[in-house]
């Protein structure tokens, strides 16, 4: 076996040059057999479902990458009900989904009174299922009164753990310690806490992935979700290249490697820069895909990138492609919350 890929696997660790070889693509293969065997190891064939819900797509932030920033005026705004949330669970649950993810932009009406109550009537409901938070940063006391509420998870990307790069892709008022602290908060409240970074991101270099990966080491995270990077036309990012397919997944194998009891999705955007996105990351070492959920209205609205996938369809067909999608790739969904395994 390829020195770097054995060291690797047998350490959960490798050196910055070692990494950085790795990144140029000097074992493929062996990358991924290897991270495919740990997972295995692990989590066996089973795929783990999470019922994506994008509650808003109205932000206060104004992060360069992303099409729902503040400054785009072209973004046509909408916020879901509690009704129309609840409604996305039941549906959900039926289809066999154990997990939801709320997430939305940093809109200020989703206060933490009308958060808690929602959480409150979604864990009454269903108290077996995970309820995942994804909206963004906020103080610890809101954090706190999201837990108790009930909420079990919480995702917050990093994005990049290098500061410098961090302000060439955020508005001075972003700082990338406000992000750290936010994730630290998260893990002290007892949160299962998923982080991650986009990969080709406008001036990322293979020293700004290498902190990425050593930032995940020190938070130790259970999940932890990377995309490629992909423009949007709205944006002051709209004429950089998108982030590579092959780079991805290098990088979701040897977060496998790094990181063997981690929640790794095969992310939308993985789906959106190649037809066979996904299913190439399970392969890779991913073990979770998050099918969309959210009311067919808001999809299309949703849109942090151009050309974003399964906009159109409804969410019993989406769970239908994917079961048959993850099935031809030699993998099972499972109906299971999907906690960590530690
Ligand atoms: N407001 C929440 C949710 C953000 S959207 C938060 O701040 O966490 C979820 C993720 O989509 C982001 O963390 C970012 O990594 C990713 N994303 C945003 N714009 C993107 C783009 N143009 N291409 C690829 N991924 C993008």
């Amino acid at each position: 076996m390829n020195e770097n890929v054995k060291r690797l696997k047998e350490t959960c660790d490798l050196s910055d040059g070692a990494l950085k070889v790795l990144f140029a693509g000097e074992a493929d293969e062996e990358l991924r057999a290897a991270a495919d065997e740990v997972r295995r190891e692990v989590y066996g064939d089973a795929v783990y479902i999470r019922g994506l819900i994008e509650i808003s797509n109205i932000c206060r932030c104004d992060c360069c990458y992303c099409g729902i920033r503040r400054s785009n005026a072209k973004a046509d705004r909408y916020r879901l009900t509690d009704a129309e949330i609840l409604s996305c669970c039941r549906e959900g649950h039926a289809l066999g989904f154990r997990t939801f993810v709320l997430q939305g932009g940093e809109d200020g009406a989703f206060t933490d009174e009308r958060l808690t109550a929602l959480i409150r009537e979604i864990k009454k409901e269903f108290p077996e299922d995970a309820v995942t938070l994804s909206l963004g940063e906020r103080s610890r006391e809101s954090y706190e009164k999201l837990r108790e509420a009930g909420a079990d998870r919480y995702l917050l990307r990093h994005e990049t753990a290098s500061p410098a790069h961090y302000a060439r892709l955020h508005p001075a008022s972003q700082t990338l310690e406000n992000r750290k602290r936010c994730l630290f908060d998260l893990k002290d409240l007892g949160y299962q806490v998923g982080s991650g970074f986009m990969v080709g991101s406008p001036y990322q270099t293979p020293d700004d992935l290498v902190a990425d990966l050593r930032f995940l080491k020190e938070l130790s995270p259970d999940m932890i979700g990377i995309g490629p990077f992909i423009h949007h036309r709205d944006t002051p990012f709209a004429g950089f290249p998108d982030g590579s397919l092959d780079l991805t997944l290098r990088l979701i194998s040897i977060l496998r490697l790094m990181f063997p009891h981690a929640l790794i999705p095969a992310t939308t955007a993985l789906g959106t820069v190649a037809p066979d996105g996904r299913e190439r990351g399970l392969k890779a070492g991913a073990n979770v895909v998050m099918p969309n959920l959210s009311p067919a209205s808001a999809r299309k609205k949703y849109e942090l990138y151009d050309n974003k996938i399964c906009t159109g369809e409804e969410a019993a067909q989406c769970i239908e492609c994917l079961k048959s999608r993850v099935k031809n790739a030699g993998y099972n969904i499972v109906v299971d919350r999907g906690d960590v395994k530690k």
